[in-house]
């Protein structure tokens, strides 16, 4: 029994301690016998216990500590491969989070739950197929410039490849082949394929099962992403564990799946903001697939129509003096089956009659396609009906007495809604402050769009072969698509062509292959032309132009029909150097523009950037914490290398009666950035700890930020 007491050793696990604990690495326990590193177990921490992830033998114990024993190993499950702990200690190091929090986040919250014993029955439970897909999907042959991208895909040792392709141009039967290729060379390999909203695109896991579950049976396509059950999750995450899985389908989360097999990442529309994590550890799903597909010598490839500017740089041919980007440029710049992009027309706003909404021109080219049997497409990035709500009397808006922001007039229940808090009320009958019955709604937002157009096109009919009915109007917004299913509801219909004119937010705009979609508006983009947010135009230019993609995607039919694809926008300054790029669908030159002006501001992709923030009751405390954090490293030998600006307030400062402040940090060196937030890092909790911390409710680090 002594000897045995004698023969523990101690081992690293880690557990999610909380985030105020300051822990950034794993604790010691004590186990009876020597455990594999990435081994599954349960451990005490505080009155709990917990699951925890085996990090390694712990050469010696801190001083002093009496160290607790591991309660449990969960037996039957492989342990986390050495590549998954090194992606997930990576992914903490950089994004400056604890290892314990980003490896427990990365795994299926089930897991958690489960005792060895509940484990071995789901382990034993004979994994469910899903329905049988009656139609298999055969591989189409590759068009000219698919084939020579699936060669070069095919010759290149493994690496980051960016996809440079067209809407339409294919990518994602690239992706399909890609995949098939290397799940047919090796008989163990898998494939994650990312998608930035897998809700948004049923018709991709669905193209997936079709043609890969006739080939590696229904259980060989899982998908990972937070619309499924917790079962669901943990179902997906050990087929993809234990190897079964061969492709796993999933948004950023989807990450940290393990796969020890891993062979090849898809980064699909690689620019989309939503790869990057908005809460908690903000890493980015993009970037850490760039880094674990080198780490497990995978393939990875970025596919995007207009790529972010970061891989765009990253990707640049070597010229003189510059031995080029880390990846490799691929390009599909044609539609498949010799369909044109669609004509850009610009509509000058300041020509039209005062307080026009939507032009003449517009309306005349919308109906003559619901007279034809078309669909179009209107976009405008605000939901609700009007942004505000205001008294003709006096000067009271719809304030939101929580946040620095207005309460958004939702017509459909009569309610002012904030979208920052999401404090409700009913509409007022009178003004609050004065009593004036005309409160009046300004500005305009999907519902008011959708509104208006129902009077525009009120005498307009659909073609007989359609049953001559009036025109049939779909909205798709975030309120439209609350209910569970309402979306895949919504998006069905415009599928099988029962709605003639649909308005929605950018949610519409990503990814779908609509067939019969002829014309596609932006009503009014104008805001992003002009925004404080470095990146809002590199924004605005791919929204538009995969908006534009959505436009006459089957040139057979549109010649069929003797139509054109159209994409409109309503602007008041149809000068500016974006739309002259847009209407050419030179996503280059405007790049090229772009990075230039970058580069000149030495902004990313030229200099590296973080964000600290504070919350805090009042601005003062929030930015006092920041002054007196950044005046915390100034010993730092890496300070002089790294900027740090001045504390401000954030674009929305208060929001559900927090204030905001943040500061940003930059540097031209992304070693002495992660150099200098490593030290920042114990600093900060102490400065949070101390006098100056009293006033803080939470602070955070966002490193490589989105949006600032
Ligand atoms: P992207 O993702 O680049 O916008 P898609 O992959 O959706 O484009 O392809 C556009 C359309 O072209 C889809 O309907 C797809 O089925 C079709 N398509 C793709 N490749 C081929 C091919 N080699 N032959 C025939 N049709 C193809
Ligand atoms: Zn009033
Ligand atoms: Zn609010």
């Amino acid at each position: 029994m002594k000897e045995a007491a004698q023969s523990r050793i101690r081992v690293q696990v880690a557990v999610q301690t909380p985030a105020h604990s300051g822990i950034a690495e794993p604790l010691t326990y004590m186990a009876p016998h020597p455990l594999p590193a990435g081994a599954l177990v349960r451990v005490p921490l505080g009155q709990r216990e917990v699951l925890g992830v085996v990090w390694g033998e712990a050469a010696q114990a801190p001083e002093g500590a009496t160290l607790r024993d591991v309660t449990a190993v969960l037996e039957g499950l492989p342990p986390l491969s050495a590549g998954w702990r090194d992606l997930v200690a990576f992914a903490a190091r950089y994004y400056q989070r604890a290892i314990g929090e980003v490896a427990l986040a990365g795994l299926p919250p089930q897991l958690r739950e489960l005792g060895a014993e509940q484990l071995a029955r789901r382990l034993a439970r004979k994994a469910k197929t899903s329905p049988t897909v009656a139609e298999g999907d055969v591989p189409r042959a590759p068009t000219p410039e698919q084939a020579a991208v699936l060669a070069e895909l095919r010759a290149g040792d493994a690496g980051a490849f960016l996809l440079h392709g067209s809407t339409g141009s294919g990518k994602t039967e690239v992706y399909l082949q890609t995949v098939a290729e290397l799940l047919a060379a090796d008989p163990e390999a898998q494939a994650l394929v990312m998608v930035p909203e897998i809700n948004l695109t049923p018709q991709l896991e669905a193209r997936f099962v079709a043609r890969f579950a006739p080939v590696y049976g229904a259980g060989a396509v899982v998908s990972m992403h937070s619309g499924l059950t917790n079962p669901q999750r943990l179902g997906s995450w050990l087929a993809a564990h234990l190897g079964r899985a061969r492709i796993v389908l999933g948004t950023r989360m989807a990450i940290f799946a393990s796969l020890p097999k891993l062979a090849l990442i898809v980064v699909d529309e690689e620019h989309d903001p939503s790869y990057k994590q908005q809460e908690g550890a903000r890493y980015s799903a993009r970037d850490l697939a760039v880094w674990r597909g080198r780490r497990e010598g995978a393939r990875v490839l970025l596919g995007s129509a207009t790529p972010s500017l970061e891989s765009w740089w990253g990707s640049r041919p070597p010229s003189d003096g510059d031995a080029g980007g880390r990846y490799r440029r691929l390009a599909m710049p044609s539609r498949v089956g010799a369909g044109a992009l669609p004509t850009v027309r610009l509509v000058d706003m300041n020509l039209q009659p005062p307080r026009t909404r939507l032009s003449a021109g517009l309306m005349d080219a919308i109906a003559q396609r619901v007279a034809r049997g078309e669909q179009s497409m209107l976009l405008l990035n605000r939901r609700g009906y009007a942004p505000v709500l205001a008294c003709s009397a006096c000067e009271w808006k719809s304030e939101c007495p929580h946040c620095s922001a207005y309460r958004v007039f939702h017509k459909i229940d009569r309610s002012l809604r904030c979208h920052h808090c999401g404090f409700a009320e009913r509409v007022p009958r009178a003004c609050p402050t004065c009593g004036n019955l005309d409160i009046a709604p300004v500005g305009r937002g999907t519902e008011r769009l959708e509104e208006e157009l129902a009077e525009l096109l009120a005498g307009v009919r659909r073609p007989e072969a359609q049953g001559r009915g009036p025109v049939r109007i779909a909205r798709i917004d975030a309120d439209s698509t609350r209910l569970e299913g309402a979306l895949s509801r919504q998006l069905a219909q415009v599928h099988d062509g029962a709605v003639d004119v649909l308005v929605g937010t950018q949610m519409i705009a990503k990814g779908h292959d609509f067939r019969r979609v002829t014309l596609v508006a932006a009503i009014n983009p104008d805001g992003a032309l002009f925004s404080s947010d470095f990146r809002a135009p590199e924004r605005l230019f791919s929204l538009l132009m995969q908006s534009g993609g959505r436009a006459g995607r089957d040139s057979a039919w549109l010649a069929a029909q003797g139509s054109r694809a159209e994409m409109w926008i309503q602007t008041f300054h149809p000068q500016h150097p974006l739309f002259a790029a847009l209407r050419r669908h030179d996503y280059a030159a405007f790049a090229e523009q772009q990075l230039e002006e970058r580069r000149a501001a030495s902004l990313p992709p030229f200099a590296f950037q973080a964000l600290l923030r504070a919350d805090a009751r009042t601005q003062e405390a929030a930015q006092a914490f920041l002054t007196a954090a950044s005046a915390a490293v100034d010993d730092l030998p890496e300070a002089a290398a790294v900027q740090r600006y001045p504390a401000v307030p954030l674009a929305i400062q208060r929001v559900a009666n927090v204030e905001r402040a943040q500061m940003l940090v930059e540097s031209e060196s992304r070693m002495a950035l992660q150099r200098l937030l490593a030290h920042w890092h114990p600093r900060l909790h102490a400065l949070r700890r101390s006098p100056e911390g009293q006033g803080i409710i939470r602070w955070l680090v966002d490193v490589d930020p989105q949006s600032i």
